[in-house]
Protein backbone atom coordinates (compact mmCIF):
# COMPACT_ATOMS: atom_id res chain seq x y z
CA UNK A 1 0.00 0.00 0.00
CA UNK A 2 1.30 3.44 -1.09
CA UNK A 3 1.38 6.31 2.15
CA UNK A 4 -0.75 8.96 2.28
CA UNK A 5 -0.26 11.55 -0.51
CA UNK A 6 1.68 9.41 -2.17
CA UNK A 7 1.52 7.54 -5.64
CA UNK A 8 3.89 5.58 -7.56
CA UNK A 9 3.50 6.18 -11.19
CA UNK A 10 5.30 4.44 -14.57
CA UNK A 11 8.66 7.02 -15.21
CA UNK A 12 8.58 8.83 -18.41
CA UNK A 13 10.06 12.24 -19.64
CA UNK A 14 7.95 15.01 -20.31
CA UNK A 15 8.51 14.90 -24.11
CA UNK A 16 7.44 11.87 -24.38
CA UNK A 17 5.55 10.10 -27.31
CA UNK A 18 3.73 7.52 -26.04
CA UNK A 19 1.86 7.55 -23.05
CA UNK A 20 2.32 4.81 -20.66
CA UNK A 21 -1.46 3.86 -19.49
CA UNK A 22 -0.49 4.16 -15.90
CA UNK A 23 -2.26 4.70 -13.16
CA UNK A 24 -2.33 8.16 -12.93
CA UNK A 25 -3.45 8.58 -17.06
CA UNK A 26 -6.22 6.01 -16.64
CA UNK A 27 -7.50 7.47 -13.18
CA UNK A 28 -7.22 11.23 -15.09
CA UNK A 29 -9.05 10.11 -17.80
CA UNK A 30 -12.02 8.81 -15.85
CA UNK A 31 -12.11 11.78 -13.83
CA UNK A 32 -11.15 10.01 -10.41
CA UNK A 33 -7.84 11.35 -9.78
CA UNK A 34 -6.86 14.41 -7.37
CA UNK A 35 -7.24 17.77 -9.59
CA UNK A 36 -4.39 18.28 -11.26
CA UNK A 37 -3.66 21.44 -9.83
CA UNK A 38 -3.63 19.93 -6.74
CA UNK A 39 -0.38 17.93 -7.23
CA UNK A 40 3.24 19.12 -6.03
CA UNK A 41 5.37 17.78 -8.53
CA UNK A 42 8.12 17.79 -6.03
CA UNK A 43 9.62 14.35 -6.76
CA UNK A 44 12.23 12.27 -6.12
CA UNK A 45 13.37 8.64 -7.09
CA UNK A 46 12.65 6.13 -4.56
CA UNK A 47 15.54 3.97 -3.23
CA UNK A 48 15.18 1.51 -6.59
CA UNK A 49 15.55 3.97 -8.98
CA UNK A 50 15.85 2.48 -12.42
CA UNK A 51 15.58 -0.56 -11.18
CA UNK A 52 11.78 -0.07 -11.18
CA UNK A 53 11.47 2.61 -13.39
CA UNK A 54 9.29 4.24 -11.32
CA UNK A 55 9.27 7.53 -9.47
CA UNK A 56 7.40 8.78 -6.22
CA UNK A 57 5.11 11.71 -6.65
CA UNK A 58 4.69 13.65 -3.47
CA UNK A 59 0.68 15.39 -3.71
CA UNK A 60 0.57 18.09 -1.77
CA UNK A 61 -3.01 19.82 -2.14
CA UNK A 62 -2.54 23.22 -2.63
CA UNK A 63 -5.22 24.43 -2.13
CA UNK A 64 -3.99 28.28 -1.17
CA UNK A 65 -3.30 29.04 -4.63
CA UNK A 66 -7.04 27.81 -6.16
CA UNK A 67 -8.32 31.19 -5.30
CA UNK A 68 -5.98 32.51 -7.92
CA UNK A 69 -7.73 29.70 -10.69
CA UNK A 70 -11.00 31.17 -12.78
CA UNK A 71 -13.32 29.10 -14.58
CA UNK A 72 -13.93 28.71 -17.84
CA UNK A 73 -14.96 27.26 -21.48
CA UNK A 74 -12.93 26.55 -23.97
CA UNK A 75 -14.46 27.77 -26.97
CA UNK A 76 -12.33 27.31 -29.47
CA UNK A 77 -8.49 25.58 -29.90
CA UNK A 78 -6.11 26.37 -32.41
CA UNK A 79 -2.55 24.38 -32.28
CA UNK A 80 -1.62 24.55 -28.78
CA UNK A 81 -3.53 27.76 -27.25
CA UNK A 82 -7.17 27.84 -26.99
CA UNK A 83 -10.20 30.51 -26.29
CA UNK A 84 -11.65 30.12 -22.75
CA UNK A 85 -14.99 32.16 -22.34
CA UNK A 86 -15.51 33.10 -18.59
CA UNK A 87 -19.35 33.97 -16.95
CA UNK A 88 -19.29 38.00 -17.77
CA UNK A 89 -18.59 37.29 -21.48
CA UNK A 90 -14.65 38.02 -21.59
CA UNK A 91 -12.30 35.67 -23.84
CA UNK A 92 -9.09 34.93 -22.56
CA UNK A 93 -6.24 33.34 -24.64
CA UNK A 94 -4.85 30.45 -23.39
CA UNK A 95 -1.81 28.20 -23.44
CA UNK A 96 -1.75 24.60 -21.55
CA UNK A 97 0.31 23.81 -18.83
CA UNK A 98 2.53 20.64 -20.12
CA UNK A 99 1.97 18.23 -17.74
CA UNK A 100 -1.57 17.82 -19.30
CA UNK A 101 -0.43 17.96 -22.61
CA UNK A 102 1.40 14.59 -21.15
CA UNK A 103 -1.27 13.53 -19.81
CA UNK A 104 -3.25 13.39 -22.76
CA UNK A 105 -3.41 9.86 -24.84
CA UNK A 106 -3.26 12.20 -28.11
CA UNK A 107 -1.45 15.71 -27.55
CA UNK A 108 -4.54 17.25 -29.50
CA UNK A 109 -6.72 16.15 -27.10
CA UNK A 110 -5.55 17.68 -23.98
CA UNK A 111 -8.12 20.55 -24.57
CA UNK A 112 -10.68 20.58 -26.69
CA UNK A 113 -13.50 22.75 -27.29
CA UNK A 114 -16.70 22.72 -24.86
CA UNK A 115 -14.36 21.45 -22.37
CA UNK A 116 -15.02 23.38 -18.72
CA UNK A 117 -11.26 24.24 -17.47
CA UNK A 118 -9.59 26.43 -14.46
CA UNK A 119 -7.00 28.81 -15.70
CA UNK A 120 -4.47 31.22 -13.80
CA UNK A 121 -4.92 34.78 -16.18
CA UNK A 122 -1.71 36.52 -16.56
CA UNK A 123 -3.01 39.59 -17.88
CA UNK A 124 -6.12 40.61 -18.97
CA UNK A 125 -6.44 38.53 -22.17
CA UNK A 126 -4.20 35.59 -21.32
CA UNK A 127 -3.84 32.86 -19.44
CA UNK A 128 -2.32 29.27 -18.71
CA UNK A 129 -4.84 26.42 -18.40
CA UNK A 130 -4.14 24.57 -15.21
CA UNK A 131 -6.89 22.09 -14.69
CA UNK A 132 -9.76 20.18 -17.15
CA UNK A 133 -12.74 19.36 -15.02
CA UNK A 134 -13.69 15.36 -16.12
CA UNK A 135 -15.27 15.39 -19.57
CA UNK A 136 -18.91 13.92 -20.09
CA UNK A 137 -20.83 13.02 -23.27
CA UNK A 138 -17.99 13.81 -26.00
CA UNK A 139 -18.49 13.19 -30.06
CA UNK A 140 -15.65 11.44 -30.96
CA UNK A 141 -14.29 10.31 -34.34
CA UNK A 142 -12.10 7.78 -35.10
CA UNK A 143 -8.99 7.89 -38.02
CA UNK A 144 -6.53 5.85 -38.12
CA UNK A 145 -6.95 3.59 -35.69
CA UNK A 146 -6.73 6.87 -33.50
CA UNK A 147 -9.50 8.53 -31.28
CA UNK A 148 -10.15 12.12 -31.68
CA UNK A 149 -12.34 14.06 -29.32
CA UNK A 150 -13.97 16.81 -31.58
CA UNK A 151 -16.17 18.20 -28.35
CA UNK A 152 -16.40 17.67 -25.07
CA UNK A 153 -19.53 17.92 -22.99
CA UNK A 154 -22.06 17.73 -25.10
CA UNK A 155 -25.23 17.20 -23.73
CA UNK A 156 -27.38 16.44 -26.88
CA UNK A 157 -26.83 15.60 -30.44
CA UNK A 158 -29.27 18.26 -32.90
CA UNK A 159 -29.62 16.43 -36.02
CA UNK A 160 -31.11 19.04 -38.68
CA UNK A 161 -32.59 17.74 -41.74
CA UNK A 162 -34.82 19.79 -44.08
CA UNK A 163 -38.31 18.45 -45.55
CA UNK A 164 -37.80 20.17 -49.19
CA UNK A 165 -34.68 21.80 -50.85
CA UNK A 166 -32.38 19.60 -50.05
CA UNK A 167 -35.14 17.02 -49.98
CA UNK A 168 -35.55 14.95 -46.34
CA UNK A 169 -33.16 11.87 -46.11
CA UNK A 170 -34.53 10.09 -43.42
CA UNK A 171 -31.26 7.20 -43.91
CA UNK A 172 -29.24 10.95 -42.91
CA UNK A 173 -30.79 11.04 -40.11
CA UNK A 174 -30.90 6.92 -38.89
CA UNK A 175 -27.21 7.27 -39.31
CA UNK A 176 -26.94 10.29 -36.97
CA UNK A 177 -29.02 8.39 -34.54
CA UNK A 178 -26.49 5.83 -35.40
CA UNK A 179 -23.90 8.32 -33.99
CA UNK A 180 -26.05 9.60 -31.27
CA UNK A 181 -26.68 6.13 -29.76
CA UNK A 182 -22.77 5.45 -30.52
CA UNK A 183 -21.65 8.11 -28.19
CA UNK A 184 -24.46 8.29 -25.57
CA UNK A 185 -26.14 11.35 -26.59
CA UNK A 186 -29.58 12.52 -26.39
CA UNK A 187 -30.66 13.04 -30.19
CA UNK A 188 -33.30 15.89 -31.17
CA UNK A 189 -34.32 15.57 -34.94
CA UNK A 190 -35.07 19.31 -36.35
CA UNK A 191 -37.01 19.08 -39.43
CA UNK A 192 -36.83 22.59 -40.79
CA UNK A 193 -38.41 24.32 -44.17
CA UNK A 194 -41.66 23.19 -42.90
CA UNK A 195 -43.08 26.23 -44.85
CA UNK A 196 -41.94 24.43 -47.84
CA UNK A 197 -44.14 20.96 -47.97
CA UNK A 198 -47.57 19.92 -46.50
CA UNK A 199 -46.52 18.48 -43.51
CA UNK A 200 -49.43 15.78 -43.15
CA UNK A 201 -46.76 13.57 -45.05
CA UNK A 202 -44.28 13.55 -42.61
CA UNK A 203 -46.09 12.51 -39.56
CA UNK A 204 -45.37 8.81 -40.19
CA UNK A 205 -42.06 9.31 -40.13
CA UNK A 206 -42.09 11.85 -37.19
CA UNK A 207 -44.86 8.98 -35.66
CA UNK A 208 -41.81 6.12 -35.69
CA UNK A 209 -38.91 8.48 -34.21
CA UNK A 210 -41.80 9.67 -31.05
CA UNK A 211 -42.24 6.27 -30.73
CA UNK A 212 -38.81 5.56 -29.68
CA UNK A 213 -38.60 8.14 -27.80
CA UNK A 214 -37.19 10.53 -29.92
CA UNK A 215 -38.39 14.48 -30.15
CA UNK A 216 -38.97 15.74 -33.55
CA UNK A 217 -39.31 19.57 -33.72
CA UNK A 218 -40.61 21.09 -36.69
CA UNK A 219 -39.22 24.17 -37.76
CA UNK A 220 -39.04 26.99 -40.02
CA UNK A 221 -36.30 29.55 -40.30
CA UNK A 222 -38.43 31.59 -42.51
CA UNK A 223 -41.87 31.66 -40.78
CA UNK A 224 -40.72 31.22 -37.32
CA UNK A 225 -42.68 28.15 -37.04
CA UNK A 226 -40.92 25.90 -33.40
CA UNK A 227 -38.33 28.27 -33.27
CA UNK A 228 -39.16 29.61 -29.33
CA UNK A 229 -39.21 25.16 -28.62
CA UNK A 230 -35.86 25.48 -30.78
CA UNK A 231 -34.32 28.08 -28.01
CA UNK A 232 -36.27 26.49 -24.95
CA UNK A 233 -34.29 23.55 -25.79
CA UNK A 234 -30.86 24.77 -26.26
CA UNK A 235 -31.04 26.73 -22.79
CA UNK A 236 -28.89 25.77 -20.22
CA UNK A 237 -27.03 22.63 -22.67
CA UNK A 238 -23.74 22.56 -24.70
CA UNK A 239 -25.61 21.07 -28.06
CA UNK A 240 -23.74 19.82 -30.93
CA UNK A 241 -25.87 20.57 -34.39
CA UNK A 242 -25.01 18.24 -37.07
CA UNK A 243 -26.91 17.89 -40.34
CA UNK A 244 -25.60 17.99 -44.34
CA UNK A 245 -24.99 21.31 -45.58
CA UNK A 246 -27.91 23.77 -46.54
CA UNK A 247 -30.80 22.48 -44.32
CA UNK A 248 -31.05 25.57 -42.55
CA UNK A 249 -28.71 25.21 -39.58
CA UNK A 250 -27.27 28.54 -39.47
CA UNK A 251 -30.39 30.16 -40.24
CA UNK A 252 -32.00 28.55 -37.56
CA UNK A 253 -29.41 29.44 -35.15
CA UNK A 254 -29.96 33.30 -36.53
CA UNK A 255 -33.91 32.82 -35.82
CA UNK A 256 -33.01 31.68 -32.42
CA UNK A 257 -31.40 34.66 -31.52
CA UNK A 258 -31.48 37.48 -33.95
CA UNK A 259 -28.46 39.54 -33.91
CA UNK A 260 -26.44 36.54 -34.02
CA UNK A 261 -25.33 37.35 -37.47
CA UNK A 262 -24.15 33.73 -38.29
CA UNK A 263 -23.52 33.25 -42.15
CA UNK A 264 -26.17 31.78 -43.99
CA UNK A 265 -25.91 29.90 -47.30
CA UNK A 266 -22.16 29.71 -47.37
CA UNK A 267 -21.42 27.49 -49.86
CA UNK A 268 -19.07 24.39 -47.62
CA UNK A 269 -17.08 21.67 -49.03
CA UNK A 270 -19.30 19.29 -47.23
CA UNK A 271 -20.32 17.48 -50.16
CA UNK A 272 -17.20 17.62 -52.17
CA UNK A 273 -15.64 14.57 -50.79
CA UNK A 274 -12.08 15.15 -52.33
CA UNK A 275 -11.32 18.07 -49.64
CA UNK A 276 -11.42 17.77 -46.46
CA UNK A 277 -12.78 20.47 -43.92
CA UNK A 278 -10.05 22.06 -42.23
CA UNK A 279 -11.77 24.46 -40.11
CA UNK A 280 -11.94 23.39 -35.85
CA UNK A 281 -15.15 23.28 -33.61
CA UNK A 282 -16.07 26.09 -32.19
CA UNK A 283 -18.69 26.74 -29.53
CA UNK A 284 -21.26 29.64 -30.30
CA UNK A 285 -22.86 30.86 -27.31
CA UNK A 286 -26.83 31.45 -27.77
CA UNK A 287 -28.38 33.66 -25.65
CA UNK A 288 -29.94 33.68 -23.11
CA UNK A 289 -27.56 30.43 -21.67
CA UNK A 290 -26.92 27.53 -24.46
CA UNK A 291 -23.97 26.60 -26.71
CA UNK A 292 -23.67 25.15 -29.81
CA UNK A 293 -20.96 23.45 -31.42
CA UNK A 294 -20.19 24.49 -35.25
CA UNK A 295 -18.58 21.34 -35.67
CA UNK A 296 -17.56 21.01 -39.76
CA UNK A 297 -16.33 17.63 -39.62
CA UNK A 298 -19.66 15.45 -38.14
CA UNK A 299 -21.53 16.89 -40.91
CA UNK A 300 -20.27 14.53 -43.34
CA UNK A 301 -20.00 12.15 -40.89
CA UNK A 302 -19.43 8.46 -41.87
CA UNK A 303 -19.79 5.69 -39.81
CA UNK A 304 -15.51 5.07 -39.18
CA UNK A 305 -15.73 3.08 -36.24
CA UNK A 306 -18.80 1.26 -35.84
CA UNK A 307 -18.70 -3.00 -37.03
CA UNK A 308 -21.50 -3.99 -38.65
CA UNK A 309 -22.33 -6.44 -36.06
CA UNK A 310 -23.01 -3.68 -33.55
CA UNK A 311 -25.13 -1.25 -36.04
CA UNK A 312 -28.41 -2.77 -34.83
CA UNK A 313 -27.79 -2.32 -30.82
CA UNK A 314 -27.24 1.17 -31.92
CA UNK A 315 -31.22 0.90 -32.67
CA UNK A 316 -33.84 1.04 -29.88
CA UNK A 317 -36.39 -0.12 -31.93
CA UNK A 318 -34.42 -3.33 -33.26
CA UNK A 319 -32.99 -3.85 -29.61
CA UNK A 320 -36.32 -5.53 -28.08
CA UNK A 321 -35.80 -8.62 -31.26
CA UNK A 322 -32.04 -8.91 -31.58
CA UNK A 323 -31.25 -11.61 -28.44
CA UNK A 324 -34.19 -13.71 -29.90
CA UNK A 325 -32.51 -14.52 -33.39
CA UNK A 326 -31.29 -18.14 -34.12
CA UNK A 327 -27.66 -17.15 -34.81
CA UNK A 328 -25.85 -15.06 -32.17
CA UNK A 329 -23.58 -13.40 -34.93
CA UNK A 330 -26.86 -12.87 -37.06
CA UNK A 331 -26.95 -9.51 -38.95
CA UNK A 332 -30.42 -9.48 -39.97
CA UNK A 333 -29.85 -9.34 -43.40
CA UNK A 334 -30.07 -12.87 -45.22
CA UNK A 335 -30.51 -15.24 -42.37
CA UNK A 336 -32.97 -17.53 -41.33
CA UNK A 337 -34.79 -17.39 -37.96
CA UNK A 338 -33.93 -13.88 -37.64
CA UNK A 339 -36.53 -11.66 -34.96
CA UNK A 340 -35.28 -8.65 -35.96
CA UNK A 341 -37.03 -9.05 -39.57
CA UNK A 342 -39.90 -11.23 -38.16
CA UNK A 343 -40.86 -8.24 -36.41
CA UNK A 344 -40.68 -5.93 -39.79
CA UNK A 345 -42.94 -8.63 -41.30
CA UNK A 346 -45.43 -7.78 -38.78
CA UNK A 347 -44.98 -4.49 -38.51
CA UNK A 348 -43.58 -4.15 -35.06
CA UNK A 349 -40.44 -2.14 -36.66
CA UNK A 350 -41.00 0.02 -39.21
CA UNK A 351 -39.92 -1.23 -42.61
CA UNK A 352 -38.65 2.07 -43.57
CA UNK A 353 -36.08 1.82 -40.46
CA UNK A 354 -35.49 -2.19 -41.81
CA UNK A 355 -34.53 -1.01 -45.31
CA UNK A 356 -32.19 2.25 -43.61
CA UNK A 357 -30.20 -0.39 -41.93
CA UNK A 358 -29.45 -2.62 -44.55
CA UNK A 359 -28.00 0.46 -46.72
CA UNK A 360 -26.68 1.30 -43.80
CA UNK A 361 -24.63 -1.64 -43.62
CA UNK A 362 -24.54 -2.23 -47.10
CA UNK A 363 -23.64 0.89 -48.43
CA UNK A 364 -20.90 1.88 -45.22
CA UNK A 365 -20.12 -1.25 -43.53
CA UNK A 366 -19.60 -4.00 -45.46
CA UNK A 367 -18.04 -2.79 -48.09
CA UNK A 368 -14.31 -2.95 -48.53
CA UNK A 369 -12.00 -0.15 -49.87
P1 LIG B 1 -26.70 25.49 -43.26
O1 LIG B 1 -25.70 25.18 -44.32
O2 LIG B 1 -27.29 24.24 -42.68
O3 LIG B 1 -26.18 26.40 -42.20
O4 LIG B 1 -27.92 26.23 -44.01
P2 LIG B 1 -28.19 27.79 -44.15
O5 LIG B 1 -28.71 28.34 -42.88
O6 LIG B 1 -26.99 28.43 -44.74
O7 LIG B 1 -29.42 27.81 -45.19
C1 LIG B 1 -29.32 27.33 -46.51
C2 LIG B 1 -30.40 27.97 -47.37
O8 LIG B 1 -31.69 27.55 -46.95
C3 LIG B 1 -30.42 29.50 -47.29
O9 LIG B 1 -30.65 29.99 -48.59
C4 LIG B 1 -31.56 29.81 -46.37
O10 LIG B 1 -32.17 31.05 -46.65
C5 LIG B 1 -32.52 28.67 -46.68
N1 LIG B 1 -33.39 28.34 -45.53
C6 LIG B 1 -32.97 28.09 -44.26
N2 LIG B 1 -34.02 27.79 -43.47
C7 LIG B 1 -35.14 27.86 -44.25
C8 LIG B 1 -36.54 27.65 -44.00
O11 LIG B 1 -36.99 27.33 -42.89
N3 LIG B 1 -37.40 27.79 -45.08
C9 LIG B 1 -36.94 28.12 -46.31
N4 LIG B 1 -37.85 28.23 -47.28
N5 LIG B 1 -35.63 28.33 -46.57
C10 LIG B 1 -34.74 28.20 -45.56
ZN1 LIG C 1 -31.48 -11.45 -36.90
Amino acid sequence: MAKRGKRRIEFRKNHQGRVRDGDLTRDYREGRKRKLDEIETAERLSGKGKLTRRRTVKEEPRKEQDGELRSGRVVSVHGHRCKVAVENGEVYECAIRQVLKSLSIDGRSAVVAGDLVRFRATSNVDGMIEHVEPRSGVLCRTSKNQQHIIASNVDQLMIVSSLASPSLKPVLIDRYLLTAFQCDLQPTIVLNKADLVDLAEVQQLVGVYCSMGIEVLITSADTGLGVDLLRERLEGKQTALSGQSGVGKSSLLNAVQPGLGLAVGRISDDNNKGRHTTTATQLIPVEPSGWVFDTPGIRQFKLWDVEASEVAGLMPDFVPYVSHCRYPDCLHLNEDACAVKDAVIDGRIDARRYDAYCHLLETDLLVED
